[in-house]
């Protein structure tokens, strides 16, 4: 496997569940493909009058079991190989959750740092020109991922509309509240880590309040899955970004932490401080002495490298790819369990699909009833995989996957190959 793409792992991954499911050679030869890719060349006049280009993409995986759905993520290392990877892995997320959507991903190569808001405006809106042709409510849904938000998806929905004539609320997911936005999506991803997190530790006779955790990453996924482990009385002993990486043996201050980050510039950790934290190094933070780590920042992250160093017992993904197929491998023969990105990170499609379903009807529920669908759902696939995981004698992954692909394949088959 070429060391850089991310694609072929998710191929690889794949290629295992597929051999378990002893599935036909052809359906895997079709999902090995995504069905559609878009390239887009985004033409933004800077606020100095200069013309940059910008390239992005919209990938589609597959639309089996229902419209596309994935998010748009704005990052120097987007291309796409890593879209194609993240496509897929949408569809098997949205197949392993049970909701009727397929798998698509976006993004743009850009560093977001370098651009001033007006900047990152016009970009979001070229780009979405661009993807226009392919996405639609009913065909191709996007919603946040790294570097994007409820503003972003504002922007995306008021482009399309403008060019519709009329307000069209279901295009994307994660807008804002006044925007139609759901109740508990902004938290919804990080909340379905600590679900699963916590169905975890039940699995294992684990008590919270005993469980010492770390995150890497602390944007939308890893504040929030921090602070609500917090809340479930886990010790969160350190945090990082992009910037920095922060221990505290008592537990750190991740609300004040949070809120440091709110006024911050570019919303970093850098120059934190609080009595009893110390600075650690980034690459410290994945090799702490911790019950639980969360890798919750971007792909590859455990390689086969630091995979050796790793001590954590178990290892919630949040975010997507963060664990490299060889590494992966080291880990299990070490005894270690991992809930897999398709499954950990989950919650947030899951309140995506109810901020669909909220628009399409025109008819909000409050918070309470949205948190508690999520957790109805991420509990009832937690259970699924384990019991595959347990029946099968295969790890969660490969369980996750089992379920998800068998599920694509067989709206495959029921559809048959057109024409
Ligand atoms: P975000 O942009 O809000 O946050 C990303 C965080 O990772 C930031 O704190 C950034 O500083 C940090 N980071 C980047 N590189 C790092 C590094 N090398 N070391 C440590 N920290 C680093 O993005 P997000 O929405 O939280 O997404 C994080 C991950 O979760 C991605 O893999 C994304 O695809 C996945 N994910 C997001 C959602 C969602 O609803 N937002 C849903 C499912 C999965």
């Amino acid at each position: 496997m070429s060391q850089n793409s991310v694609f072929e792992m998710a191929l690889e991954q794949l290629g295992d569940a597929a051999k378990r499911l002893k599935l036909d050679s052809s359906i895997q030869r079709v999902l090995s493909h995504p069905e559609r890719e878009l390239t887009v060349a985004c033409p933004v006049v800077m606020d100095d009058g200069r013309i940059e280009v910008f390239t992005g993409h919209r990938v589609q995986h597959s639309s089996a079991r229902g419209p596309c759905k994935g998010g748009i993520r704005f990052h120097q290392n987007v291309d796409i190989d890593e879209v194609r990877a993240l496509a897929m892995w949408m569809t098997w997320k949205c197949a392993v959750v049970n909701i009727p959507y397929g798998g698509a991903k976006g993004g743009v190569q850009v560093d977001v740092t370098k651009l001033t808001p007006n900047e990152i405006r016009r970009l979001t809106r070229r780009f979405t020109v661009g993807i226009m042709p392919i996405i639609g409510p009913h065909s191709d849904i996007p919603a946040p991922d790294v570097n994007t938000n409820a503003e972003t998806m504002g922007w995306i929905m008021d482009t399309v509309s403008m060019f519709q004539g009329s307000t069209v609320l279901d295009i994307v997911t994660g807008k804002s509240i006044d925007l139609g936005g759901s109740l508990g999506r902004r938290e919804a991803t990080g909340r379905g880590v600590m679900f699963n997190t916590l169905e975890l530790l039940k699995r294992e006779k684990r008590d919270p309040k005993k469980t010492t955790v770390a995150v890497q990453g602390f944007g939308n996924v890893g504040s929030v899955s921090a602070d609500l482990l917090n809340k479930e009385g886990c010790r969160v002993l350190a945090v990082s970004d992009v910037s920095s990486a922060y221990y505290c043996e008592k537990g750190l201050p991740i609300a004040d932490m949070i809120q440091y980050c709110s006024t911050s510039k570019n919303h970093l950790l850098e120059g934190f401080t609080a009595p009893g934290v110390s600075k650690i190094g980034m690459d410290e933070l994945l090799e702490l002495d911790v019950n639980v780590l969360i890798p919750a920042a971007l792909e590859k992250q455990i390689t086969p490298k630091n995979a050796d160093r790793i001590r954590a017992e178990y290892i919630v993904e949040g975010a997507n790819g963060p664990t490299m197929p060889e590494a992966e491998r080291l880990l299990l023969k070490k005894g270690k369990i991992i809930v897999p990105d398709i499954l950990a990170n989950s919650g947030g499609v899951v309140v995506s699909y109810f901020e669909w379903v909220q628009s399409i009807q025109s008819f909000f529920w409050d918070e309470e009833e949205v948190n508690r669908n999520l957790q109805r759902v991420i509990v009832s696939s937690f259970d699924a995989v384990w019991k595959m995981h347990e029946k099968e004698s295969t790890d969660m992954r490969n369980a996750a996957m089992m379920i998800a692909v068998g599920r694509v394949a067989q709206a495959i088959k029921q559809r048959g190959i057109f024409p």
